[in-house]
């Protein structure tokens, strides 16, 4: 799709939200540089390059500098005040006038239509997706009891405890995030930490306490200093995501953050694209937003990330009573 139509699509789906504000990160700086006509690839993606002077006519190749040449007010995220620390657990996030409005009118009703366009579809007949141990375990306890001892990577050899999981085995609803932080590899509890509290907040803002869903993530002992999951180990551990998910068998999953978003969706679409969108995950419907982690340093996405959990949220309101 070309970046015009694909800034069309994105702006319509984001109207039909009853949204007015432009999230630009939902395109990729390359798809906007060409929107505004600016050539090249940009030289740094957080410095506008200082005392260069343009020719009459030339074009920029600084993202920030072409959208602000096109009269896009762009917030450098190095120079911009941070929140202020009560402000950052703050869930969801003040409306503005405009968005007030459109809110008004963008209620959730049990029984309404869904406004949000088909995502990916992942099917359940593409050959064994979980190891036979694995498959065979009948329980989220025996899952928990098994990732205990899991040696399938080595990440438990720098873990201090498993993160199998927590929450109801009913649930309706599951969250996923990408691994375990320190405060999670110190208790053994996923989603503890800050982004935890924030978490919180935001299943709070569709009114579902956290004893009432499922946490977990997709890797479940941490990576040393937090650094990024390998694909080895996404392999060897996803089984547990995919039997925990068989187990509880949720109407909707909330996937929070381009890692659990491209895991579970098995793309390389960045999450901009991914949202907005009602993916089908084995028959399970699942919507994608941002990690709470990603909130807590950029506050301007609680915006997206509220209609994104309220879309959920309308999910579970319209999915058959069980
Ligand atoms: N980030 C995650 O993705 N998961 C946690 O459990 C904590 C932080």
């Amino acid at each position: 799709m070309d970046a015009r139509a694909l800034l069309r699509r994105y702006i319509e789906q984001r109207r039909e939200l009853g949204e007015s504000e432009l999230v630009l990160d939902a395109l990729n700086v390359e798809d906007v540089m060409r929107l505004l006509g600016a050539a090249g690839r940009s030289t740094s993606s957080t410095e506008p390059r200082r005392g260069v002077r343009k020719l009459a006519g030339e074009q920029s190749d600084d993202w920030r500098t072409a959208l602000q040449e096109a009269g896009v007010m762009v917030q450098d995220a190095t120079t911009a005040p941070s929140a202020a620390p009560n402000k950052r657990l703050a869930f969801p996030p003040e409306p503005t006038s405009s968005t007030a409005a459109a809110e008004a009118t963008n209620e959730m009703a049990p029984g309404k239509e869904l406004v949000a366009p088909r995502g990916i579809v992942i099917a359940a007949n593409e050959g064994e997706l979980i190891p036979g141990a694995i498959e065979k375990l009948d329980s989220l306890e025996a899952i928990a009891k098994q990732v205990k001892d899991c040696t399938r990577c080595s990440l438990h050899t720098t873990a201090t405890n498993p993160v199998p999981g927590e929450g109801n085995p009913n649930a309706d609803l599951v969250c996923v995030g990408e691994a375990p932080g320190a405060k999670e590899d110190e208790t053994g509890r996923p989603f503890i930490g800050q982004a935890g509290q924030l978490l919180t907040k935001i299943l709070a803002a569709i009114d579902l306490k956290r004893e009432q869903v499922f946490i977990c993530n997709v890797l479940k002992h941490r990576p040393p200093g937090n650094r990024n999951p390998l694909p080895e180990e996404v392999e060897a551990c996803s089984p547990y995501l995919i039997r925990q998910l068989e187990l509880i068998k949720p109407k909707v999953i909330v996937a929070f953050g381009t890692f659990a978003a491209q895991t579970l969706l098995n793309t390389k679409t960045p999450l901009g694209q991914l949202r907005g969108l009602v993916h089908q995950y084995h028959g399970i419907p699942l919507v994608v937003t941002y990690h709470p982690a990603a909130l807590l340093r950029n506050p301007a996405w609680k915006r997206p990330t509220w209609e994104d959990v309220k879309l959920a949220r309308r999910i579970l309101d319209s999915s058959p009573r069980s």
